[in-house]
C-alpha cells in the first residue's frame, strides 16, 4: 500500500477499494501510517465523500481494532439512543435508567462535551464520584446485573476511530455525513446492541443544522445497522432552541430527576418520551408507541425509574442521595436572575450562544485538558413563543464570580430576542425515519 497514492485518488475523485481501507485503517490503527498521511486524506474525504462502499469498510476496520461488548449469555433485548448533539439535552440521563427499569437491557456509550454541546459522560460525572471509565468486563457484568450501564469509549472500544476521531477534530474534518455515520455506529455496534434509537438534532445549535443532512445522516447510520442486524430508527428533533430549562452539567442532571420525579419542562419530556416509545418497540417489549408511553408512564408514578437511577448512580461508585435530595449536587456561590428588558414575545433563544455561555462560565472545555466546573450554567425559563412583560425573569444564571455573572448577563441580552413579532420554531418532533423511508409527524 502507497498511502500518497490513495491520497491522490480521492483528492481526484476516485475511490478507494474496501480492501484499501481496511488496510489503511489497520496499519493506522497500529501506528504505521503517520498522522499527516491521514489528515491529508480525510481533507480529501471531506471535498470528494465516500461511497456507501468506503462507508462500509470504513466502519468494519473501525469495529475491528478494537473489541466488543460480549452479551451472548443475557437473554433480555439491548437497545441504546445516540443524540448527534445539543445544548440542554439531558434525554439520555432520563432514558437510560427509565428503559431499564422496564427490562431492557440498556448498554449506554456517550461522550464529553464537544464544540458548544454538552455531554452525558461530563453531566454525570457532576454526581459525586459518579465513575464513567468502565472496563468492558465491569460494564458488562453490571447490565447483567441492574440492565444498565453508562459508559465512555474507552482504549478497548474502536481504538481507530478514537485516534481518527481526535486527528478530525483537530483538521476541520469533523462534519462529513459518512466518517460521522461510520465513527458513531462503529461504536454501537461494538455494545452488541438488538436497536438503535437515533436523536436527529437539526436547527442553529445543531452540527448538521439542515433537514437534508440530518436525513442523509440517518439513512447512511441506518444502511450501517442494517449490515450488522441492528434495526435503527431516527427521529428529528429540534434544536434551535435549547431543550429544557436547565444548560450547565449538575442543573441538568437535577433537571433530568426532575422527569424521572414525574415533573420537568414539557419539551423536554415530549422529547424524552418520543425517544423512549422507539426504544420500547425497537426492544419488542411494547408493541405500539402509545402503549411504550402507558409503560414510561407507569415507570415513573410507581418510583421504579427513580430506582433504577439510585442503582445505576451506586453500582458505578457514584452518591445516589443525590436523587432523593438533588441540593447535593454541586452548587454555584454566585447565582442571579436575569429578567426581560421589555415587553413583547420570546423571538429567540439561540443554542449556540447558550452553550458557548456555559463554557465560559467554566461548565465546558476550550481545550481536552480543561477541567470543568459541574456547578455552573444557566436555567432559562423563557420559549420562543413566550409573552413576556418588563421585568420579567427570563433565566437565572449560576456562576463562580460576580463579573462572570455580569458576562453572562450580556451574553443573555443577545441570545435571548424579544420582539413584537411572533417566532416560527422548529416542531419539537418533525420526522421519523426508518429503513421503510421517511415520515412527517407534522
Ligand atoms: N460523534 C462521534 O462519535 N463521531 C463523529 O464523527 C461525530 C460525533
Amino acid at each position: 500500500m502507497i498511502v500518497p497514492r490513495l491520497i491522490e485518488r480521492k483528492r481526484d475523485g476516485g475511490r478507494l477499494a474496501p480492501e484499501e481501507v481496511r488496510e489503511l485503517v489497520q496499519a493506522y490503527a497500529e501506528g504505521h501510517v503517520p498522522d499527516y498521511q491521514i489528515a491529508a486524506l480525510l481533507m480529501a474525504i471531506y471535498f470528494r465523500g465516500l461511497d456507501r462502499a468506503e462507508m462500509n469498510a470504513l466502519m468494519d476496520a473501525m469495529l475491528e481494532s478494537g473489541e466488543r461488548l460480549d452479551f451472548s449469555a443475557l437473554p433480555t433485548p439491548r437497545i441504546d439512543k445516540h443524540s448527534t448533539g445539543g445544548v440542554g439535552d439531558k434525554t439520555s440521563l432520563i432514558l437510560a435508567p427509565l428503559i431499564a427499569s422496564l427490562g431492557v437491557a440498556v448498554p449506554m456509550m456517550s461522550g464529553r462535551g464537544l464544540g458548544h454541546t454538552g455531554g452525558t459522560l461530563d453531566k454525570l460525572e457532576s454526581i459525586p464520584g459518579f465513575r464513567t471509565a468502565l472496563t468492558l468486563a465491569e460494564a458488562e457484568k453490571q447490565v447483567a446485573k441492574i440492565g444498565c450501564a453508562m459508559l465512555s469509549q474507552t482504549d478497548q472500544i474502536v481504538p481507530a476511530d478514537r485516534k481518527m476521531y481526535a486527528l478530525r477534530d483537530a483538521t476541520a474534518t469533523v462534519e462529513v455525513i459518512p466518517l460521522i455515520a461510520a465513527s458513531i455506529m462503529s461504536k454501537k455496534i461494538s455494545e452488541s446492541l438488538s436497536g438503535l434509537v437515533l436523536d436527529i438534532k437539526r436547527g442553529s445549535g445543531s452540527f448538521l443544522p439542515s433537514l437534508d443532512d440530518g436525513i442523509k445522516l440517518s439513512e447512511a447510520m441506518i444502511d450501517l445497522g442494517d449490515q450488522h442486524g441492528c434495526p435503527v430508527v431516527a427521529l428529528v428533533t429540534a434544536m434551535d432552541r435549547p431543550l429544557g430549562c436547565a444548560c450547565g452539567n449538575a442543573l441538568e442532571v437535577a433537571e433530568a430527576i426532575e422527569v424521572l420525579k414525574g415533573g420537568g419542562p414539557p419539551d423536554l419530556v415530549e422529547v424524552t418520551f418520543a425517544l423512549g416509545a422507539e426504544m420500547l418497540v425497537l426492544s419488542t417489549l411494547a408493541s405500539t408507541r402509545d402503549g411504550a408511553r402507558a409503560m414510561m408512564d407507569g415507570a415513573i408514578r410507581s418510583g421504579q425509574a427513580l430506582r433504577k437511577f439510585e442503582q445505576i448512580i451506586t453500582a458505578q461508585g457514584g452518591d445516589a442521595a443525590v436523587v432523593a435530595d438533588p441540593g447535593r449536587l454541586p452548587r454555584s456561590s454566585h447565582i442571579a436572575e436575569f429578567r426581560a428588558s421589555s415587553d413583547g414575545v420570546v423571538h429567540s433563544v439561540d443554542p449556540r450562544s447558550i452553550g458557548y455561555g456555559v463554557i465560559a462560565l467554566g461548565g465546558g472545555r476550550r481545550n481536552m485538558e480543561e477541567k470543568i466546573d459541574p456547578s455552573v450554567g444557566f436555567v432559562i425559563t423563557a420559549k420562543p413563543g413566550d409573552q413576556v412583560a418588563k421585568g420579567q425573569t427570563l433565566a437565572t444564571i449560576f456562576a463562580r464570580s460576580k463579573s462572570d455573572l455580569e458576562k453572562s448577563r450580556a451574553m443573555l441580552e443577545q441570545a435571548i430576542v424579544i420582539s413584537e413579532s411572533h417566532p416560527e420554531p422548529l416542531t419539537l418532533v418533525s420526522h421519523r425515519i426508518t429503513a421503510g423511508g421517511v415520515e412527517s409527524l407534522t
